[in-house]
């Protein structure tokens, strides 16, 4: 059987999985031993407590990790560590580890890269291959726990933020997301968990319902519809009023505080004025932003903020009673942020 063809397993709940191993005439209590090893990134063979047997079938029929390795490079700046994967069908994907005193953070792709179309953004040059499933995306952490498992660690906290729109994969996401948090699995909490959208409306609307209270990050990057329509093509279709009406749905709904992502781009979107407008538009939903200065990508004519705009844009977002963090740019010697790594390996595959 070729990989394409093989069962993903660890994308499986245990009643799914449970299913799977009683049609090979397997008893019930299996499916915990064999969702336990799964998600700890045991190969077949390694499933000491099965039948030799049942390991050698389920190595023949399925795949324990749809997600391999293919290359790790560590930033010498901060220890950050830029991650190549391959999919079973050869597609490559990327994520990014941060070390942080407090824990490791993994930054996982949803998408094999994106159809949003935003102006500033790498994954999205050359449009979306596919949606990655569940499986995919939960062997992204165990492959990165197999990374850090040298120095006795794990993943503590996941990001949905590398490439890919995460609400235009909606049920894969929300699977991943219920089966992440199960015990006897990798058992993360939704507290640990911050998903980021461009602003998927509809699908905002749906995900407050859902039980899954995560952090919410909405990459905003504009103060208005009139400079968001240029720079994020998903305006067009959800203006930003409906956006931001979602957004206090989301907060009513989980009590969790909205994190606000703004790339500062040189003279498009980081005036003082643009902070104040955002401070009125914003008044009464508890908000955190993060400002990114722009990470420069070679195919686009836009540029970073300089240092002075996005201190001052900090400072009239604080002054008007909410908090701005200036995200610290980690892993700048990798080609860390979304996309670019991917890229890079693609291109240079094309001209071998
Ligand atoms: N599709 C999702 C998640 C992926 S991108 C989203 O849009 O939120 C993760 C974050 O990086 C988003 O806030 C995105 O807008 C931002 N981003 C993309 N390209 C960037 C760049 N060149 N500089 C700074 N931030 C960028």
């Amino acid at each position: 059987m070729n990989e394409m063809e093989k069962t993903q397993l660890l994308g499986m709940t245990p009643d799914e999985l449970a299913a799977h191993l009683k049609a090979l005439g397997q008893p019930a209590f299996r499916a915990k031993q064999v969702f336990s090893w799964l998600h700890q990134g045991a190969a077949f063979e390694q499933m000491s407590n099965l039948p030799k047997a049942l390991r050698e079938t389920l190595a023949e029929t399925c795949i324990a990790n749809p997600v391999a390795v293919l290359e790790t490079i560590e930033s010498k700046l901060d220890g950050t560590i830029k991650l190549l994967y391959r999919l079973p069908d050869g597609h490559v994907i990327e994520g990014v580890l941060m070390r942080y005193k407090y824990g490791n953070t993994l930054c996982l792709s949803t998408q094999v890269g994106c159809r949003m179309g935003c102006a500033f953004c790498a994954s999205t040059l050359d449009g979306c291959a596919r949606s990655l499933t569940p499986a995919e995306m939960l062997g992204q952490i165990v492959c990165a726990n197999g990374v850090l498992a040298p120095q006795g660690q794990k993943v503590g906290n996941i990001v949905l933020m590398g490439s890919g729109e995460p609400l235009d994969n909606y049920d894969n996401v929300v699977k991943f997301l219920r089966i992440l948090r199960m015990e006897g699995g990798l058992c993360i909490g939704m507290r640990s968990v911050s998903l980021s959208t461009c602003g998927l409306v509809e699908n905002m609307r749906r995900f407050a319902e859902e039980d899954l209270p995560v952090t919410l990050s909405l990459s905003l990057h504009a103060p208005n519809d009139e400079v968001r329509d240029r720079i994020m093509p998903v305006n067009k279709a959800y203006p930003s009023e409906e956006l931001l009406a979602a957004c206090r749905r989301y907060y009513q709904a989980t009590s969790r505080r909205i994190s606000f992502e703004y790339a500062m781009i040189d003279g498009v979107n980081d005036r003082p004025e643009d902070a104040k407008e955002l401070l009125r538009r914003l008044k009464g939903l508890p908000a955190h932003f993060n400002l990114i200065p722009l990470n420069h990508v070679e195919e686009s004519p836009l540029k970073p903020s300089t240092r002075a705009a996005v201190a001052a844009f900090q400072k009239t977002l604080e002054d008007g009673g909410v908090t701005a963090t200036v995200r610290r740019t980690l892993g700048g010697d990798i080609d860390a942020s979304c996309g670019q790594l991917r890229r890079k390996y693609n291109q240079s595959k094309e001209k071998r």
